[in-house]
């Protein structure tokens, strides 16, 4: 759907710096993962809270193919894509404290 390739085109990927939970079936390398202090596997994200398995140069999914389970159900431009963004605009990267369960 070419309306939902010019949705992230036009993105700053925000929805790759939500707090990505990794479910037992997902097989992420480990470079790419972290453990919360509450124990819970998660990918992990630079300093400015983007998840590190991001291609920066050119702003998509470096491990696409393999991607964690809730990155593959995150609808583009369902409703919580455009609350992210939505926020975003509103707030910058600060805005988004949400979490994808
Ligand atoms: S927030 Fe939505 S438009 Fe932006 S990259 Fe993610 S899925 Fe695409
Ligand atoms: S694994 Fe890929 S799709 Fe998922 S948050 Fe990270 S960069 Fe985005």
């Amino acid at each position: 759907m070419s309306d939902h390739v010019d949705q992230c085109d036009a993105c700053d990927a925000v929805c790759c710096r939500l707090t990505v939970t990794l479910q037992s079936e997902d097989d992420i390398p480990e470079r790419f993962t972290d453990i919360t202090d509450a124990g819970l596997r998660v990918m992990a994200r630079d300093e400015e809270g983007w998840c590190v398995a991001i291609d920066a140069a050119r702003m998509c999914c470096s491990i696409y193919e393999t991607r964690p389970e809730v990155c593959r159900r995150f609808a583009m431009g369902g409703p919580y894509c455009r609350e992210i963004r939505a926020e975003y605009a509103d707030h910058g990267a600060r805005g988004i404290p949400l979490i994808m369960y």
